[in-house]
């Protein structure tokens, strides 16, 4: 399953890859980054259907918000689940991102344990 990480800090791709290496090695999961909202949309528009199935979005990046982003996806592939990572944690995202249809919040420093639990309940379907 092909999960795609978009967020404005670069660091992120490293610390995702060093965390799920299991499970890149065994082949349960493969990730794909995007640095901003477009260049995130822009993938999954270019592969139709996308393999993407789950994104992790940033919220705060600049040019395309990560709710902009979570917007967009729901009303273009509304197969694909999205979970927000914010830096904030604040109540007005939070709600935000749910109304506007996410599946998950998670706040940073991104707790890897909480969001290992949340992959593999998305790998065993
Ligand atoms: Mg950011």
């Amino acid at each position: 399953m092909k999960f795609l990480i978009v967020d404005d800090e670069k660091d992120v791709e490293i610390m995702f890859r060093q965390k799920l290496r299991k499970e890149i090695r065994n082949g349960d999961l493969a990730l794909a980054f995007a640095f901003s909202g477009m260049e995130a949309l822009n993938m999954l528009r270019n592969q139709i259907p996308p393999d993407i199935m789950y994104i992790f979005s940033d919220i705060n990046m600049p040019g395309m918000s990560g709710i902009d982003l979570l917007e967009k996806v729901k009303s273009e592939f509304p197969e694909i689940r999205v979970s927000m990572i914010s830096a904030y944690g604040d109540n007005e995202n939070y709600t935000k991102a749910i109304n506007s249809g996410a599946n998950g919040f998670f706040t940073k420093p991104i707790d890897f344990d909480s969001l290992k639990k949340e992959i593999n309940e998305i790998l065993m379907g």
